[in-house]
């Protein structure tokens, strides 16, 4: 075993400069979610070259592709994302995530030939990680069926680290409908929409009291009428709703329309309420966690204790509710914790940081799918894990 390992990392660090210039391709060409064409042919590019299979016509994404290698089972999905952000670029560093993802899936292609090895290792290209969820969109459509475990790395400030739980979330719309009428002279003859709208902003403000302490509630005002000579006929509010339990946010989703609805009614208005699911919460996997977590201590990477949680939110956070995930975040600035989403991340994804990023993602993960692929008895036990923590999410809402 430790000798596959060892080839494991003489192939990363073969391959390292052409991922590396190939990340550098991506960073320099952002593109928007849903629209990244380059990225796709990009990497398809690569992966062709290397023998991969590929499907590239996937339902209703244009910018999607699954490219596989092996035969039987375990399969292993490795997930790709490479989508930028508006007037941004890779502030989330995403070309490090394609050019790691892209490179794990080369290596591992030519260890399972040089081995062997039974079992499929699939390469996801999942588009529209910051906004629209590509991965949901391929979970209905069924790419994600017969998958076994998933393994992903996105780019980290701080110490490199397992990740843990992070919030599901909804967005939430209310319209207020009411009469317009002179402020001056006729208001007798209105009903203010906008006065329903800041009676939620103060029943939300209220009702918070009560919700839990992980829930996160934030509302604006997107439409409070035209002019002040007029009561506003109508008004919107746009609000987002999160927290780490996905059945408590139902609930709390319950609790926001209900105040919603009180609030048009006792001012007459009429209330419309429409509910969008966010990305649901990541379910981590302690079983698959720690398969990782001893490759990347093997290769010398300090890692942060346990599996801290964290208050973003991303697609696989689906995916982890139906296969078990192994998630690490690998550092690109590991002195203190800085946020991505900001131009110093953007520029630190293309800095030599990153490079080290992708040599230690490619190892690590590679390292991790060899170990999963020779004791398939690790996914039995990471499936029953996962499926232990759902069954304890409801109850945790049920038995209130
Ligand atoms: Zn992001
Ligand atoms: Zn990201």
């Amino acid at each position: 075993m430790s000798e596959i390992k060892e080839y494991c990392d003489t192939l990363a660090e073969s391959i390292l400069d052409q991922m590396w210039d190939f990340s550098l391709k991506i960073h320099a060409k952002p593109e928007l979610a849903f629209h990244e064409h380059y990225a796709k042919k990009e990497q398809v590019a690569l992966l062709e070259e290397e023998g991969f299979e590929i499907d590239q016509d996937i339902t209703e994404l244009d910018t999607a592709f699954v490219a596989k290698c092996g035969s039987g089972s375990p399969k292993i999905g490795i997930i790709s994302e490479y989508d930028a952000l508006p007037n941004l670029g890779h502030g989330c560093g995403h070309n490090l995530i394609c050019a790691s993802a892209v490179g794990t899936a080369i290596v591992l292609k030519k260890v399972l030939e040089k081995y062997h090895l039974d079992g499929t290792v699939y390469l996801f290209g999942t588009p529209a990680e910051e906004d629209g969820g590509g991965k949901i969109i391929m979970l209905k459509n069924h790419y994600f069926d017969d998958i076994d475990s998933v393994v992903f790395m996105h780019p980290t400030s701080d110490l490199t680290r397992l990740a843990g739980a992070c919030l599901s979330s909804k967005q939430i719309t209310i319209k207020y409908e009411g009469k317009s009428a002179h402020a001056g002279s006729h208001p007798d003859d209105g009903v203010n929409a906008l006065s329903a709208s800041n009676l939620f902003c103060v029943g939300t403000g209220l009702l918070r009291q009560h919700f839990k302490s992980d829930a996160r509630f934030s509302c604006i005002i997107t439409n409070g009428g035209q002019e002040t000579g007029l009561i506003p006929c109508e008004s919107e509010i746009k609000c987002s709703l999160a927290c780490f339990n996905f059945s408590y946010l139902e609930e709390l989703e319950r609790r926001i329309v209900a105040c919603a609805k009180g609030c048009g009614d006792a001012l007459g208005c009429k209330t419309h309420v429409e509910v969008k699911d966010g990305y649901q919460g990541r379910v981590p996997n302690t079983i698959l966690s720690e398969v990782c977590r001893k490759e990347l201590e093997a290769i010398g990477e300090p890692l942060l204790d346990g599996m801290p949680i964290d208050y973003g939110g991303e697609d696989l956070g689906n995916v982890s509710r139906h296969i078990p995930i192994c998630n690490p975040y690998v550092t690109i600035f590991p002195d203190y914790k800085i946020s991505n989403h900001t131009e110093q991340f953007r520029e630190l994804a293309c800095s030599d940081a990153g490079k080290r990023c992708i040599l230690v993602t490619m190892k690590s993960l590679s390292r991790t799918v060899v170990q999963l692929l020779s004791d398939p008895s690790i996914i039995d036990e990471a499936k029953q894990e996962l499926k232990t923590r759902i069954d304890d999410e409801l109850k945790a809402v049920t038995s209130k």
